[in-house]
């Protein structure tokens, strides 16, 4: 009987054994990229299977289709259609100054990056304005343009299609009480240096990074982030590529063409 009873662990053993490794060497494992940050392959995985894993699929989204979480608009990549409306705008359940409305997943993301700055001891952030439509930006664009002329404009507000804020993918963002909200000092408080540590973690990245103008079009906006999900936010951060434009090999967007 003992030697039986033996038998019987050991042939279980070996049945569990095997499971375990065929677990270990599921080939969704290796295809499937890592989809959070915190995530990272088993040291026994063999090379092949890490080689697999460290490739990004650039084509995963269009960077064309307004929708997509990864859609590109600069200063020469306006929305096409030029007035989109983007179809889930929601309000997230986060502290906000004006028009907080942002797509249903981003909406989402920024909840989990706001409560993490308070927990992690950054102090609170709140929206400052996130969704502009086409016709608020055009009014907006329409009335500087009164005043300041065309060119002086232009220096201080998109043109109606060009806002990446009409994605319903950004926020312009500050801390609760709000210092140098919409300002570069932004930047230096605690959130804004929290924020260029931590955002890729939850899929935004900081979308006009300094010294890169000539590139993005825009100025040092540390307060402006852009959800682009956790899987190329990721990317950018392992690979240091501060923007969209050249991460995706697309020309500088300095000014607009005309
Ligand atoms: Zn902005």
């Amino acid at each position: 009987m003992p030697a039986a009873f033996s038998r019987r662990i050991l042939a279980w053993t070996l049945a569990a054994s095997v499971a375990m490794g065929l677990a270990a060497c599921a080939p969704e494992r290796a295809v499937e990229p890592s989809t959070t940050p915190s995530a990272s392959a088993p040291a026994s995985l063999p090379a092949p299977v890490e080689k697999v894993k460290s490739f990004f699929d650039k084509n995963r989204y269009s960077i064309d289709d307004p929708l997509s979480i990864w859609a590109v608009n600069d200063k020469i990549r306006p929305f096409d259609p030029l007035d989109y409306i983007p179809p889930d705008l929601v309000t997230p359940d986060v502290h906000y100054i004006s028009s907080p409305l942002m797509r249903k997943e981003a909406a989402a993301a920024i909840k989990q990056l706001f409560a993490a700055s308070a927990a992690e001891g950054a102090g609170e952030l709140q929206i400052q304005n996130a969704y502009r439509s086409f016709a608020v930006q055009t009014s907006i664009h329409n009335r500087l343009v009164a005043q300041l002329g065309k060119e002086k404009a232009q220096a201080q507000s998109a043109r109606p299609g060009y806002s990446e804020h009409q994605a319903g993918l950004s926020a312009d963002v500050v801390g609760r009480p709000a210092v140098c909200a919409i300002q570069q000092c932004f930047g230096k408080t605690p959130q804004g240096v929290w924020l260029a540590k931590n955002a890729w973690r939850f899929g935004f990245v900081i979308r006009y990074p300094e010294g890169k103008q000539a590139v993005t079009g825009y100025i040092y906006e540390p307060w402006h982030i852009r959800y682009v999900g956790v899987y190329l936010s990721t990317e950018l951060h392992n690979t240091g590529i501060q923007t969209l434009e050249e991460f995706f090999d697309l020309p500088p967007a300095p000014d607009y063409v005309d």
